[in-house]
């Protein structure tokens, strides 16, 4: 290991060569406090910055025990040096120069608290991983300014950083509200709830782009009927709304607030850092949001619950297209979720396809069943319930043909819940939708569908295909690009970049159980015990947690994914 004073000679002495001589830093400098690690070097200014690490022993660093006692604490602690390091980052001045010259940047976290890889902590030291852009001017190396930002700029952040420095107060805090929400998790099921909405929660956001809390928006409040309180290890006391398991409508006039709180319910599967308005929104960790997404491509699916007897006897137990529709693709995003155990599904007759969902009297009196290969969801959600455990929560203002298969109906009235189930069954009762039941194929137990990552499709001319991520929107392998645009639980570009390198770590290490859930379960349950970095042999600053749903609906999307028959 190289002195940090060696690493200030060598960077004055490559001032004014070419930018590739930096190569040669790559390696581990040893300052007073820290370890420095250059792990990998960009190739030119312009060029993705240089990735490094600091290793701060504990001696040095100071954090107690406690603050990671548990798999709960330690993901809130690393969260909560994530984003403090972000703000130190972005508080400092940066000098001028070609391309990233000068930046020390991680990627910014929004407001979940998440595992992430940018900062990892154990009993002997705390690591911070971030992006470093290597000074030049010109394309010519400037090794003053390197020397400051590695040698000076750096040891100012890690001594930031270090437990007695940071605003412990807010860290405790962090740390708790995270443990909370995790707690009030596990607890739904012992109540057979599938969600909890606490008394004073703030839903909406301050905009579509904006995901800070609404400033004067009205604060939730339960119905009388629907209260339940639970007493939380930290905050103690906490009274909300339970949403029951079993099939939940919220109805209530246009602008009243129900898709707001169906999108609080979505991303209630993940903890909200203190502040955010959602940090007591707790959702049953397998919930799945369902939509509509026209375009996408299906592999090998069995939608026969759904789609059959298609025009030209076209077989849907192993359907394919690369071009779904509005009803196929949600037939397909629902037979997916089911194939990962989903327990809730979450929709919106905002982004549905209206046909996949009813099928009222009269359509059924004008086009007999036998000329309409759909089978609308009204007719498999009650056995997805009674018969898998798989509930469901509709956003339903437009069809009351669903009083007749829901549990609990949930009013909004500006902003204000009301339970209006007793009205909802007797309305029902009193306007019969004489509809007649469609469902003909039973859903569940489909055949398992068997993976097969072709070696072809993760290579390029006999080389490993490239694997990018851009922003939240899609993963790009070799030439293909997978859509995710609409996936709406994923929240961060962290999270595409994980599940791009299990994408990869699946072919590079070949799951000995080829049923698809199995492989991806087998992924997600090693992740769970060895972490995310376990991804990737290099030490990735980025990744973010994801959970199994997610990697599948990349598979699912990916048009180069094969089965085996
Ligand atoms: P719906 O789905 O019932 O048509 P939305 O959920 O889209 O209604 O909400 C309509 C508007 O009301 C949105 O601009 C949203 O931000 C705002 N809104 C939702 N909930 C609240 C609230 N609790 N307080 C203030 N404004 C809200
Ligand atoms: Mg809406």
């Amino acid at each position: 290991m190289t002195d940090h004073t060696r690493l200030a000679e060598q960077l004055w002495q490559l001032d004014g060569k070419g930018y590739k001589a930096y190569k040669s830093i790559r390696g581990e400098y040893y300052f007073p406090q820290f370890t420095l690690k250059i792990d990998r070097v960009q190739g030119d200014p312009f060029a993705k910055p240089s990735q490094c690490r600091v290793l701060i022993p504990q001696q040095i660093a100071g954090f107690p025990p406690e603050s990671y006692a548990n798999h709960s604490r330690e993901v809130g602690l690393r969260d909560f040096l994530t984003r403090q390091f972000h703000q130190l980052t972005q508080q400092r001045q940066r000098r001028s120069g070609t391309g990233n010259s000068g930046l020390l940047a991680i990627t910014p976290p929004g407001p979940e608290i998440l595992e992430r890889t940018t900062a990892v902590i154990d009993d002997e030291q705390v690591e911070l991983r971030f992006w470093v852009g290597l000074p030049a001017q010109g394309r010519r190396i400037d090794g003053w300014q390197a020397a400051d930002l590695l040698c000076e700029q750096i040891s100012e952040l890690v001594e930031g950083m270090l437990y007695p420095q940071l605003p412990t107060q807010n860290l405790q805090h962090h740390i708790d509200t995270h443990e909370d929400a995790d707690w009030l998790r596990q607890q739904l099921s012992t109540q057979k709830l599938v969600a909890f909405v606490a008394d004073g929660a703030i839903l909406p956001r301050g905009s579509g782009i904006d995901i800070r809390p609404l400033e004067s928006a009205t604060p939730f409040q339960s119905p009388a009927s629907l209260r339940v309180e639970f007493h939380c290890p930290h905050r103690g006391l906490i009274t909300g709304m339970g949403i029951p398991a079993g099939i939940t409508l919220i109805v209530g006039g246009g602008y009243h607030g129900k898709s707001t709180l169906l999108k609080a319910l979505e991303l209630g599967i993940y903890n909200h850092i203190p502040g955010d308005g959602r940090e007591y929104v707790v959702t049953d960790v397998d919930a799945v949001k369902i939509r509509a997404e026209e375009g996408r491509p299906v592999t090998g699916l069995d939608l026969s619950p759904f789609i059959n007897h298609l025009p030209h006897q076209q077989t849907t137990t192993q359907f394919y297209t690369t071009n779904a529709s509005g009803s196929t693709s949600q037939a397909a995003n629902i037979i997916e979720a089911l194939e990962l155990e989903a327990q809730v599904l979450l929709i919106d007759e905002d982004t549905t396809a209206t046909n996949l969902m009813i099928r009222d009297r009269r359509m059924q009196s004008l086009i007999a069943k036998d000329q309409e290969p759909i089978t609308p969801l009204i007719d498999q959600i009650r056995p997805l319930y009674e018969d898998h455990g798989v509930s469901s929560i509709l956003v339903m203002g437009g069809s009351g043909d669903y009083f007749e298969v829901a549990d609990t109906v949930i009013a909004l009235s500006a902003y204000r819940p009301e339970n209006v189930t007793e009205q909802a069954l007797a309305i029902a009762a009193q306007y019969p939708s004489d509809r007649i039941c469609e469902a003909a194929q039973l859903i569940g137990n489909r055949q398992p569908r068997r993976l097969q990552l072709k070696p072809s499709s993760l290579e390029w001319k006999g080389r490993p295909a490239k694997v990018k991520v851009h922003e939240l929107r899609e993963i790009i392998v070799g030439r293909e690009a997978i859509d995710l645009s609409q996936v709406e639980q994923l929240v961060e570009s962290g999270q595409l970049r994980g599940i791009a390198a299990a994408i990869l770590y699946l072919h590079d290490s070949p799951p000995t159980d080829l049923n698809f859930a199995a492989a991806i379960q087998a992924i997600l349950s090693q992740l769970s015990t060895e972490g995310l970095s376990t991804l990737s042999s290099f030490p990735e600053g980025d990744f973010v947690a994801f959970r199994r749903f997610e990697l599948a609906a990349a598979l699912n999307r990916w048009r180069d994914l094969s089965l085996e028959d």
